[in-house]
Order: C-alpha cells, then sequence, then structure tokens
C-alpha cells in the first residue's frame, strides 16, 4: 500500500528539541553556500525527514533572475531526489527568514500540517540570531488543497 501524502499525515515529534539544535545548525551552515551575487541576501533552509535524514539547502541566483531558487525548495527537493517524500520539520536561516509564497506552497505539498517551521533571523556579521517556531499548516492559509482538489 503506498504512503499517505504528507498533507494527510501527522508528524513526528520525539527528540524535538536535538531536532530543532540540529536543523538551526545545519540551515546556519547550508546559508554560506548561497549563491547570491545580485541580490547580496543569503538563506539558508534544512529539512529533517519522517526517516531522519537531513537535507540543507541555500538561495541560487542567476543573472537570469526568474532562474533563481530558494533555499527552502533546494533543500525539500534535495530530500525528495533522494527517495523522501515527508518533511519532520523545516527550519530558514536568513537575516529575515520567512519564505515565499512558492516555498510555502512546496513545504505543504510534504510535509502534514503540524509539521515544524523553525525562522532564524540570523545576522552572521553580528553572531545574533532570533528563533520563531510555527507550524506547516499556519504558513499558507486557504491554499491550494491536493485533498479538495482530490489528487
Ligand atoms: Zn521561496
Amino acid at each position: 500500500m503506498a504512503k499517505k501524502p504528507a498533507h494527510k499525515r501527522k508528524a513526528r515529534t520525539s527528540g524535538k528539541s536535538s531536532i530543532r539544535t540540529r536543523l538551526i545548525e545545519a540551515a546556519k551552515a547550508a546559508q554560506k553556500n548561497a549563491y547570491c551575487p545580485y541580490s547580496r541576501y543569503p538563506v539558508g533552509a534544512a529539512v529533517i525527514t519522517d526517516s531522519g535524514r537531513v537535507f540543507t539547502g541555500c538561495n541560487v541566483e542567476n543573472a537570469s533572475f526568474g532562474l533563481a531558487i530558494c533555499a527552502e525548495r533546494v533543500a525539500i527537493f534535495k530530500a525528495v531526489s533522494h527517495g523522501e517524500k515527508a518533511i519532520r520539520a523545516l527550519c530558514v536561516a536568513a537575516k529575515s527568514a520567512k519564505p515565499c509564497g512558492a516555498c510555502r506552497q512546496v513545504i505543504i505539498e510534504f510535509a502534514p500540517k503540524d509539521a515544524e517551521i523553525i525562522y532564524v533571523d540570523w545576522n552572521p556579521m553580528a553572531k545574533k540570531h532570533k528563533v520563531t517556531f510555527t507550524k506547516a499548516g499556519k504558513l499558507l492559509p486557504q491554499a491550494f488543497n491536493p485533498s479538495e482538489a482530490g489528487l
């Protein structure tokens, strides 16, 4: 039997504080690899999947601006391309770490509503960060919902 799609499952939440620490450090480390010569706005992201694997991403820009991709989608697509289909938690690290609308739609495709989303407002120069927690279900009110669409 096929696994339920993410939007129909519940996130596993055991070991929450160590997962948070691991994701925050992974996202901050990934931020250092950002390729952002145009915006000069580095972003890092990290996800942990249901199987416990961590995947990271950074924003990757292009001279043809529309080809840029956000750190969150890089991390999620890396996880999916390695056979993972369920995000247990996601962390974004940037000066002001909030996912864009496109990333929010991608997050809810793979993360159940109760999956933890962590924002790390992080300034590497000042070495200060502010951490905020929310849930995937709060990211995109009235989002396109695959269940409602019969998908
Ligand atoms: Zn985005």
